[in-house]
């Protein structure tokens, strides 16, 4: 055991003392936190940590730092909510490394988040070796986001995108009539462009592949845009003699080729799902010129190591360490030829090998350069940022993480707890939200909040060292991490069918064969980057939605990131060799599992805002002004505030900084027009109906068994305390999750659906993970099937089949390691999961 670094808080001055803290649910806490000390924040889900550790102590730190900077600032930030609290002595500045909850721009990459692209760049301008003749090249030249250095052909997308026949014209049996040109729009436009080409003495009602390929070239993809009259209802001799006598014609209309159509489209549609739609239209396929490297043949020119950069940029990080170790480690003296250029390599490369070594050490040797930031699971992307700030050389502040260990298996939790223990040493103190036992029993201090979720936790129940939390009799966690209060053991279950797959490919999987038992609860370990993600999350639920002819549905709006980011992935090769008939259904459930707008709330999403709605619509009131149910929706331009159209808050821009919200002037937050809120149902008006928590709408709404099945199902998986119009945006990613799991409660059971589910424990504390496990047996005992990725060895020792993956990470990864009952597994000799699902099964 580590030697205690943490003072006493009470009895030196180097602490922090909070006074009065009331952010969201927290009750006028007071707390002391020493500094130079990692503080572990615990305590069950919504109970208020995250209130507690950003809401108050970050976002304090946020605001004084940005009250310093200038008087501009200033003026902005006073319109943004400061943190609810009385005081706060001792405050450092602080840094925060927060799970990112939106999706990052297709433009960052491991190598932009970390900076170590910079010094590659400046290590190929620098020391790279030129073709003879050559001239060098700024280190610009090497970045794909600059004009000196982007490819001429694709922009430095890496990618380009194509329209062909087969794809705008599926079936080329069908006339233009019968909308053999699938890509044009529907509706009226769709029949406005048959008609524009009748004028134009094209015949619409002859089938597709009897029209010349002259013609059909044209049509799909002519630049012209002719501007002539349209007849609407003339079939083409009657047009021609319309013309002939120049009848007045119903209309002008401007043809546009089908293949300009959906390239315009793509680029300037707001609608994800006209994006969506246009995009099975274009064919996305690598760059010819720059073979998806994203550069200008010149820079591509330049190698170190015998590697251009874009081909660095894809090895792993592991495999980069090998190629710079030589140049790091050489002796300049040693090159007598070109002894200055050797000193700048030597020195460029040693600074980006220990960067690189700090991600290793976290477990993320795996990763390449290259990958793109929405590829990567929110804990990979903050360990990420915490290696980078490893290296950073700060000290005096503190650094506030929001769950570090999600995503790592057991195994990899020593490196981590061993880079928090390093920022201390270097003069930092670290506060950390956190669930996993193991970082917990590391810490200097804890603060354990709660004792419930909500309204029924907001309090500091304890802060001090880790032992004094045993005494603590209301404290949720103490249970769990001094008696084992998680263990539930169920009677295993046998399968009824199997679910086989044969040759998957996917990432790092190569014609992998594996079999899930349906039925029962399976649980898929393995360290961090093995493949479980991969076999699971992708080429599962592709083969399944294939199979089933179920389209991907989008939840989230899809912006151009995301779909250049699907587009561009290999498709998963396998297919599925039995156990389909057991399989009617498929959901998935994640943490992104609903909408992250604010638009959109517990209340929309589970549907039971419409019946509300139609509530309000049916009082007297509002028959009498002729309201309808829309009139009660906030995105609706009649009833919502039209100064923030709905959304109860106003976006400012600062220079340099994250854009901040503040709430609306008109509406104070309400959301709404005061026309409609002036009905009221039972006494309260709309807005106020939102802002009920799920308990308090349960006994508001008791009368209405609609209403009351849903909250119900709420209430089940222990969201009570939420508010109904709490925006998707405020959600935890497992309050996201336990939402999208409540609505599917709702649903009537019928056996035959399959449950994909990612990590779901993240951001749980045990008691919510056992509350979790309940729903999901309880799913699995309606004859469901359950398959989930899980670091958790509570759950892992509560399924009935485990499948371990591995036995290491990337191409050393990708293989079934032991596969069996928890108990068959654990005793695995190869398994690295297998240590730790033994000690979880005793
Ligand atoms: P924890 O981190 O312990 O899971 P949080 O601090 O995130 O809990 O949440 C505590 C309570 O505050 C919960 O009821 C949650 O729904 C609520 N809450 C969280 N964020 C916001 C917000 N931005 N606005 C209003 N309420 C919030
Ligand atoms: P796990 O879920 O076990 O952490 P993953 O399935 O996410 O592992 O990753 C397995 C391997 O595939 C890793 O080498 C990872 O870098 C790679 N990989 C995963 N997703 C992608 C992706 N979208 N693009 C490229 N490589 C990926
Ligand atoms: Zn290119
Ligand atoms: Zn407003």
């Amino acid at each position: 055991k580590k030697n205690l670094r943490a003072a006493d808080p009470c009895v030196t001055d180097h602490s922090i003392q909070v006074r009065g803290a009331r952010v969201h649910n927290l009750k006028n806490v007071d707390v002391d936190l020493p500094r130079d000390a990692l503080v572990v924040f615990t305590g069950i889900s919504g109970s208020g940590k995250s209130s507690l550790a950003f809401g108050t102590l970050f976002a304090e730190s946020q605001r004084r730092y940005l009250d310093s900077v200038s008087p501009y600032a200033r003026r902005l930030i006073d319109q943004v909510d400061e943190p609810d609290v009385d005081s706060i002595e001792g405050l450092p500045p602080a840094v925060a490394l927060q799970q990112q909850r939106g999706t990052p721009s297709v433009r960052s990459s491991v190598g932009s988040v970390t900076t170590i692209s910079n010094g590659l760049r400046m290590l190929y301008s620098r020391a790279g070796e030129y073709p003879a003749g050559q001239e060098i090249l700024y280190a610009d030249a090497f970045s794909p986001n600059t004009p000196e250095g982007a490819c001429p052909t694709c922009s430095g997308i890496g990618r380009v995108f194509e329209v062909t026949e087969k794809l705008l014209v599926p079936d080329d049996s069908k006339t233009i009539s019968e909308r053999t040109i699938a890509a044009w729009p529907p509706a009226f436009q769709g029949k406005n462009l048959a008609r524009i080409l009748t004028t134009l003495g094209y015949d619409i009602d002859i089938p597709w592949h009897k029209l010349p390929k002259e013609t059909r070239d044209w049509i799909l993809f002519t630049d012209e845009t002719p501007t002539v009259p349209v007849y609407s209802e003339y079939n083409i001799e009657q047009v021609r003699a319309a013309i002939e006598k120049e009848e007045k014609p119903s209309y002008m209309g401007t043809y546009v080729s089908a293949k300009n159509f959906i390239l315009h489209s793509f680029a300037t549609t707001q609608s994800p799902l006209t994006k969506k739609r246009v995009s099975q239209f274009m064919q996305i396929s690598v760059c010819p010129d720059c073979h998806g490297k994203k550069l200008k043949k010149e820079s591509l020119s330049v190698k170190f190591a015998g590697l251009d950069i874009g081909e660095l940029s894809q090895l792993t990080l592991t495999e980069v360490a090998l190629k710079l170790q030589d140049a790091a480690n050489k002796n300049p003296d040693h090159d007598k030829s070109n002894r200055e250029k050797s000193i700048v390599a030597q020195r460029i490369a040693s600074d980006i090998l220990s960067r690189v070594e700090a991600l290793t050490m976290l477990g993320l040797g795996y990763l390449s350069l290259e990958r793109t930031t929405p590829t990567l699971s929110p804990g990979e992307l903050q360990r990420l940022r915490l290696a980078t700030q490893i290296r950073s050389q700060l000290f005096g502040v503190v650094y506030v993480l929001d769950e570090p260990s999600a995503g790592l298996h057991p195994a990899d939790t020593q490196a981590l707890l061993s880079a928090l223990d390093e920022l201390i040493t270097a003069g930092n103190s670290v506060f950390v939200v956190e669930h996993d036992v193991s970082v917990i029993r590391h810490a200097d201090w804890i603060v354990d909040v709660g004792p419930d979720a909500g309204t029924h936790g907001g309090k500091v129940i304890y802060s001090g060292p880790v032992a004094g939390l045993r005494e603590v009799t209301d404290s949720h966690t103490a249970q769990y991490l001094f008696n084992s209060a998680a263990k539930v053991k169920q009677n295993a279950r046998e399968p009824k069918a199997w679910l086989k797959l044969a040759g998957v490919e996917r990432n790092n999987l190569q014609g992998l064969a594996v079999e899930f038992p349906l039925g029962v609860m399976t649980t898929v370990t393995g360290v961090s980057g093995s493949g479980k993600s991969s076999l699971v999350s992708q080429a599962l639920v592709e083969l399944i939605y294939e199979a089933l002819g179920q389209k991907l549905t989008v939840d989230a709006p899809t912006g151009e990131a995301d779909l250049l980011e699907q587009e561009s992935e290999i498709p998963t090769g396998g297919r599925i060799i039995a156990g389909m008939d057991d399989v009617k259904r498929l959901v998935t459930v994640d943490q992104k599992a609903i909408g992250r707008t604010p638009r959109s709330n517990l209340a929309t999403y589970t549907g039971l805002f419409d019946h509300v709605r139609k509530l309000f619509a049916s009082t007297p009131e509002a028959k009498a002004r002729r309201y309808n149910a829309g009139r009660f929706s906030f995105n609706t331009v009649k009833g919502r505030c039209p100064n923030c159209e709905g959304l109860g808050f106003v976006m400012v821009e600062l220079l340099f900084l994250p854009s901040v919200y503040s709430p609306c002037q008109v509406c104070h937050g309400q959301r709404y027009n005061e026309q409609t809120l002036e009905i009221t149902y039972r006494g309260k008006n709309i807005a106020e109906v939102l802002a009920l928590t799920v308990e308090a709408a349960y006994e508001f709404f008791s009368d209405e068994p609609a209403i009351l099945r849903a909250l119900n199902a709420l209430l089940q998986v222990g969201l009570g305390y939420l508010r109904l119009g709490q925006p998707a945006t405020e959600l935890s990613g497992g309050e996201a999750q336990r939402i999208k799991l409540a609505t599917e409660l709702q649903r009537i059971q019928r056996g035959d659906t399959l449950y994909v589910l990612d990590e779901p424990t993240t951001g749980l504390h045990p008691k919510d993970v056992k509350m979790l496990m309940s729903q999901l047996n309880g799913l699995v005992d309606a004859g469901n099937t359950v398959i989930m990725v899980e670091h958790d060895m509570q759950v892992a020792s509560n399924s009935d089949w485990v499948i371990d993956i591995g036995p290491g990470a990337g191409d050393e990864g990708g293989q079934i390691v032991a596969q069996g009952s928890p108990a068959e597994v654990a005793k695995s000799k190869v398994s690295r999961t297998a240590p730790f699902l033994l000690a979880a099964c005793e």
